[in-house]
């Protein structure tokens, strides 16, 4: 069993869902904090500052910095500020983890700063991989940088892979909750409200995911992640709905053996294990009860009405390019859109496919990803306003 207060870890978006997760998790078994990142929710920075003690804190945002210096300035932590300041901290020589919760296409260059330091990444930032998969996948590679991944699905096939022979994956089956509207119709999400959209059934997260996981986009995203992560062609991801969320995804092999990773829904699992692996620990969470929980449903996803997944292995079937930049950036700003109240959740769909079919496609560089993003978001504007 791994001891895991001997790990320094940093935590970037540490004030997000995901980020204040990583913090139980650190918490609860003593793992030192080197760096914090946020955008500029200094508030909940200030109280993790006084209780992890973090050398340094980078936020993006230069008042809510200052604000945040003269807050702490009674405590030894440097307050950072700028969007370099959060690669020097996830490229510090300190860290032996880093885990990279920003939410966005932002945490992209840090992810890379991390992984250039050749440091383990425990990757809970979907952008990273959905806008620029191979390169990423290419440079860690080239760097001997561990990526683990840091979402229940991708933590659940990294897992049921194990010592495996990956040459010997079929398929790999991603589960999906379904979101709240599983079993609904295109023309019964119509009057959809961002505040219906948030009420996920089995996981708490932020409102940009919740909607996206309420569009079946986050299971599109995770598609694309996979294929990426796990070096398969797109044809080998399926997707199930399975409402319970208990079963976080499953790996078939070519003798039909099919290996899976079970649990309450938790992220702190996958956190732990991002920085335990290959050693395991313990934890605190609830056994299953298998026999209390008594049935597990499936079920095929209707990708007629989500069409957003459809479209997301359209996007998976082109990894050299900035088509994965696009969808992101127009998927982000339509959602943006909706939770402004300025679009019906079903625009969503229809607005980020019109994005994407049209928009050309870039040979994929860190430059053109930012490039694509920008473009996405500027024609979701103008098709919102026509
Ligand atoms: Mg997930």
């Amino acid at each position: 069993m791994s001891d895991l207060s001997e790990k320094t870890m940093s935590v970037l978006g540490s004030t997000g869902s995901v980020g204040k997760q990583a913090l139980d998790v650190a918490r609860e078994h003593g793992i030192k904090v080197y760096g914090i990142t946020c955008a500029k929710g200094i508030g909940a920075a200030e109280e993790q500052i006084r209780e992890f003690s973090p050398r340094v804190c980078a936020v993006l945002d230069e008042k809510a910095a200052s604000d945040l210096r003269a807050r702490v300035s009674d405590t030894g932590c440097r307050v950072t500020c700028g969007k370099d300041a959060i690669c020097e901290v996830a490229s510090a020589a300190q860290n032996d983890v880093v885990v990279n919760s920003i939410t966005g296409v932002a945490g992209l260059m840090p992810s890379v700063a991390v992984i250039r330091s050749g440091k383990r990444l425990a990757l809970a930032n979907k952008e990273t991989i959905v806008t620029a998969g191979k390169t990423v996948m290419s440079l860690a590679k080239e760097r001997g940088c561990e990526i683990l991944p840091v979402d229940s699905e991708h933590s659940a096939i990294f897992q049921s892979i194990g010592a495996n022979d990956k040459k010997d994956i079929e398929r790999i089956i991603l589960t999906a909750s379904g979101g709240p509207f599983f079993g609904k119709k295109r023309e019964e999400l119509k009057d959809i409200t961002p505040q219906m959209a948030l009420a996920h059934p089995t996981w708490n997260m932020g409102p940009k995911i919740t909607v996206d996981s309420a569009s079946l986009m986050n299971k599109g995203f995770e598609v694309i992640e996979a294929v990426h992560l796990f070096g398969v062609k797109p044809s080998m991801v399926d997707v199930v709905v399975h409402r319970e969320s208990i079963i976080h995804s499953l790996v078939e092999y070519t003798d039909k053996a099919v290996l899976a990773q079970l649990s309450y829904p938790d992220m702190r699992l996958c956190v732990r294990y991002a920085v335990s692996y290959p050693e395991r620990t313990a934890s605190s969470l609830r056994p299953l009860d298998l026999a209390s929980i008594g049935t597990l449903t499936f079920a095929k996803p209707d990708v007629e009405t989500f069409s957003l997944l459809s479209l997301a292995y359209y996007v998976a079937g082109h990894p050299d390019t900035t088509l994965g930049a696009t969808l992101n950036g127009a998927n982000e700003r339509a959602v943006e859109l909706f939770l402004n109240g300025k679009i019906g959740f079903t625009d969503i769909f229809d607005l980020v496919e019109r994005v994407v079919r049209n928009s050309p496609e870039l040979p994929l560089t860190f430059e053109n990803v930012f490039e694509a993003d920008a473009a996405a978001r500027e024609d979701i504007d103008k098709l919102s306003l026509s």
